[in-house]
Parts: C-alpha cells; structure tokens; sequence
C-alpha cells in the first residue's frame, strides 16, 4: 500500500470523515486515520457524533419521547391504550442498530469516495509527515501534500468529581444507562444536560439539573428561554440554577452530590450522576516537534477564517478549532477545506449555523437574538406567531411555542430567527436560507407556504414583524 497521499485526514468524526471524502469526490488520493474505540474493543468511523452523540441521544430521545406521548397525548387524541410500557434494552438495543448501520455506512462511503481508512493513531510530524500507528501498535510514516486535522474533543471534567463509569458518569456513559436511575443528577443544563436530562426524566428519573448560572439557556433568546423553562418545569425535569457544584462522592447509599447556591451549602443524593458541563478541544499526542502548529491559551488548534493553522499545508476543523462544537459546522469546514485543497472555492458562513435542541418542545435558532441585535446597537423589529393559533400544529396536539423573526428595522434584513416547537429544527432550516441568501422580512412574507403546515407559522411571524400577520391580532 502507498505511505503518500494528496491529503490525510487525521479524526474520521463528522468534521473529519466529510473532508476525507469531498477530497476523494476532488480526485486526490486520500487517508482518513481514526483510533474510536467503541466499549466492547470494535473500532468505528463517526466520532463523537455518530458514536456517542448526536446519533444515539436523538435515538434516545425519540423512544423516550414516544413513550411519553403514548402516556400524556394520546388520549386527547382519542386513542386509548392500556398496559403501557417500556424496555429500555429493547430502546439501547435500537439504538445500537441504528449507530451500527451509521458508522459502518462510512466505510461503503470512503470506498466509493477512494478514500483509505486506516484505524489507529495519526501524529502530525514535521514536513508534512503523519505517524501512523495501528491498533496492533505497528508504526508507519505517511507522507502527503496536505493533512487536515479533525481531531475532535472530549467531555470537560470537574475537579472533585472524579468519572467511575459506572455511578458517575460523562455523557457517553449516559446513552448507555441499562435500566432507569431512580434518582438522577445532571452537572451542567446546557444542551446535553436538557437532552439526556430529558431522556430520563420521560421515563421516570427522579431528575436535578444543577446549572452554575444563574439564567437557563443565556445564548438562547430570553423568549425562548423563558418558554423552555417552563415546559421543562412541566415536564418535572427540577432545574436548580445558581449550583455551584463542590464536591461528588460515590457511598453505598448513592452518590452525594455537594453543592453550594443562594439558600447556602446543599447535598443530593443521587443513584447516577452525569457531568455535562462542556466539551474541551483533544489533541492528546497528535503534534510531534516542530510541525508549527499552535494551540491557543484554552487547547484549540489556532486556525484563520479559512481553517489554516499557518503551517504550510496544514488544516484544521471541527471541535479541536474555534466556533461552536457542532456537527454541522465540522462538516462545512471539512467539506471547505476539501473543496480549497484541490484549488476550488470553499467558505463558511460562521453567520448561518443553525442550533439546535432536541427537546419537547424542541428549540431552534440562527443568528442573533432581540437581546443580542439590541446589544450590539441595531433598531430592530420582531414578529412572533404562536404555534396555538397554527391549525397543523394544534391537528398534531402540539401547540406550544412560537416562532419569532428578528429583523433591521432599516433594511428588513432578517438578523435572526427563534422557534420553540414542533419540529423547530426541521423549520429552522427555512430560515438559514433565507439569511443566505441575505433575505428581508418581505421576502419570506412573500414566499408561499403550504398550508396547513408548521412553517406557516414562520411565514406569519414574519407578517407579524410588519404587523401584517392575518391569524392571529397585530399589537
Ligand atoms: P469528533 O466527533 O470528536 O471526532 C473526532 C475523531 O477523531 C474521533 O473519532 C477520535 O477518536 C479521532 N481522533 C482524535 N485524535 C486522533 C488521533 N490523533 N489519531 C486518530 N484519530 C483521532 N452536535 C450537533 O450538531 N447536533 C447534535 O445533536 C449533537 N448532539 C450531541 C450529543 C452528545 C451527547 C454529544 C457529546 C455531542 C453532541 N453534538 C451534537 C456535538 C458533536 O458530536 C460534535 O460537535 C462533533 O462530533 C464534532 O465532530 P469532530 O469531527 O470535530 O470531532
Ligand atoms: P454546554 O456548553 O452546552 O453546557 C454546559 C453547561 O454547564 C453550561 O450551562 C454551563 O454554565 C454549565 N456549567 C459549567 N460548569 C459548571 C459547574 N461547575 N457546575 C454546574 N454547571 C456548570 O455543554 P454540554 O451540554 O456539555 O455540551 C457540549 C457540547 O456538545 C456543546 O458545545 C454542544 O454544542 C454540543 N452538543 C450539541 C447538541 C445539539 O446540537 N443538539 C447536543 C449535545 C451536545
């Protein structure tokens, strides 16, 4: 086999293995090294994402989600049922499927992209060097033209709360849960802590949230914000916001969790405990001497607008760079560095990423918020239509939330857009294009949309920006 290639990609996650395979689609010769091991030894392409995250939580949660809707819905819907249950190997083991069928999906696609997989560990050397070694822990040096660096991240830990992977756990650890904790606590309400958070709880955690913050959601809109928190309250997901956590300790009667908030120092005791509180940029044993790639003060791999580290060839995306640790974002970057290697154009549009949070109601947003658009000087206007006034959503028994436009009041230009509600990340969709392609408000309010379906209600928050809506009363 050739040790040279047109380019390595070292991390075959979700930034990684789109970059490995927009390169072969660009006719270069390409490998992709990858080291995931999964818990029983097999190895597997997709990273964090497809792994443990994004793949098999939204897995999770649509089973759990399910089995509350069976409980709490169906019988507004007239569908009466009795006996309801669930089996939580019976959900892991679907979710392991469908993890299985993703990961493995990469391999048919690197062949039929001419990527070569290689699994073990990549270390960038000088020169354009990689050190690859194998699982089997036999050394190989590649060679190539360029290396794109997609090494990922990992869960931040919390001092004084040591993982056991067994009472205290990091997210991974709790997509793998095998029955139902009775009491639960989650360190961190960011997005994993509402989502897994969310999982249990639907199927009967007893579950605390405790946040070091003291506002829920902050980078979300304050509307949205405050409309999640009170569907998670509903939910019984117990949200304690200004925790400072201090200490955890695993006793025979469980986990005791210390934590310090405004009524003074607090103890919980819990039967699992997962920490959630951020992920942090890995690079363990990837850069050897003198490859001139730095790391900033926080562990990122330091890269330009262009994802250029400023050492001749080399590259970086993903989780390991700065900018928001999405999947979607990774991929972009690696499919734009691809696309630059091989001399054709490639850009993001850091202004377009979508968030999302999977949860019920989900949320969704792009660019600004009112708050942020207010910060940074604009006039502004808003437009919000309630789910409750749109027919499919209230057909669908789902009409909580609202979807809310933010746009210049000036130019009409669309700064942002906010949805909390059925199908949100669906919906959001819509909206990144139109902020693509520079829309107005006028713009969307003049694009049909089918009717009756959910982006309807984007369609009138839009009308609402002007005043304009027509289901629902303009203040
Ligand atoms: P990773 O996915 O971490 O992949 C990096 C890969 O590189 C890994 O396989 C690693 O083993 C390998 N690697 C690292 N160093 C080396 C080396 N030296 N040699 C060889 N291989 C190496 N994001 C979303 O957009 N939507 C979601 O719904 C979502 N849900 C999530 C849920 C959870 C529970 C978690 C934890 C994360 C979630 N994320 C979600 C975040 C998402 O998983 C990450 O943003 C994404 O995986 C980052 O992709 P990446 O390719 O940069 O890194
Ligand atoms: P996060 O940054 O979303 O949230 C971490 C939360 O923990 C924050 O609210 C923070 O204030 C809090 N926190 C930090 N230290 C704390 C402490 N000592 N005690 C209590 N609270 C503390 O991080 P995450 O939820 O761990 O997720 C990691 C990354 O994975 C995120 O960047 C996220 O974008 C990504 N992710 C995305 C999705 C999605 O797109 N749906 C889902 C899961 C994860």
């Amino acid at each position: 086999m050739t040790d040279s290639f047109d380019v390595i990609v070292i991390g075959g996650g979700p930034a990684g293995y789109p970059a490995a395979i927009r390169a072969g689609q660009n006719k270069l010769t390409v490998a992709c090294i990858d080291e995931w091991k999964n818990r029983d030894g097999s190895t597997a392409f997709g990273g964090t994402c497809l792994n443990a995250g994004c793949i098999p939580s939204k897995a999770l949660l649509e089973s759990s989600e399910l089995y509350h809707r069976a409980l709490h819905e169906f019988a507004a819907h007239g569908v009466t049922l009795s006996g309801v249950g669930f089996d939580v190997a019976a959900m892991q083991k679907r979710k392991a499927g469908i993890v299985r069928g993703s990961t493995q999906g990469i391999l048919q696609l690197f062949k039929a992209a001419g990527v070569t997989p290689l699994t073990g560990h990549g270390k960038l050397l000088a020169g354009r060097k990689v050190e690859f070694t194998g699982h089997d822990g036999a050394k190989r040096t590649l060679q190539a033209k360029h290396v794109v660096l997609a090494s990922g991240s990992e869960p931040m830990p919390l001092r004084g709360v040591a993982f056991d992977g067994e009472r205290i756990v990091d997210s991974w650890g709790a997509l793998e849960f095998a029955e139902v904790p009775k009491r639960l606590c989650v360190i961190g309400a960011g997005v994993i802590g509402l989502e897994l958070g969310s999982v249990w709880r639907r199927l009967g955690a007893e579950t605390v949230v405790l946040e070091a913050l003291d506002a829920l959601l902050p980078m979300a809109d304050g509307a949205v914000a405050k409309e999640a928190a009170r569907h998670f309250k509903k939910l019984g997901l117990d949200v304690r916001l200004g925790a400072k956590v201090t200490g955890a300790e695993v006793r025979p009667d469980g986990v005791h969790v210390g934590y310090s908030d405004a009524r003074g120092a607090q103890t919980l005791v819990v039967d699992r405990l997962v920490v959630a509180i951020g992920r942090r940029p890995f690079t363990k044993d990837l850069l050897g001497e003198g490859t001139g790639v730095k790391l900033d003060e926080r562990g990122f791999i330091q890269v330009d607008d262009h994802c250029r580290t400023g050492a001749e060839g080399i590259w970086a995306v993903g989780d390991c760079v700065r900018g928001p640790m999405l999947a979607h974002k990774g991929k972009e970057e690696g499919v734009a560095v691809a696309d630059m290697i091989a001399g054709q154009y490639g850009h993001v549009n850091y202004r377009t990423i979508p968030s999302v949070i999977y949860t019920a109601p989900e949320i969704a947003w792009v660019g600004h918020t009112e708050e942020q658009a207010k910060a940074a000087g604009r006039s502004i206007k808003t437009g919000s239509f309630p789910f409750a006034a749109s027919g499919r959503a209230r057909a669908m028994e789902a009409g909580a939330g609202f979807c809310k436009i933010v746009a210049d009041a000036g130019s009409d230009e669309i700064l942002g857009v906010h949805v909390i509600g059925p199908m949100a990340g669906e919906l959001i969709a819509e909206a990144v294009l139109a902020m693509e392609y520079a829309a107005s408000s006028e713009d969307l309010q003049r694009t049909i949309h089918a009717h009756p379906t959910l982006s309807e209600a984007l369609h009138e928050a839009a009308l609402a920006a002007d005043k304009r809506a027509i289901d629902i009363p303009n203040r």
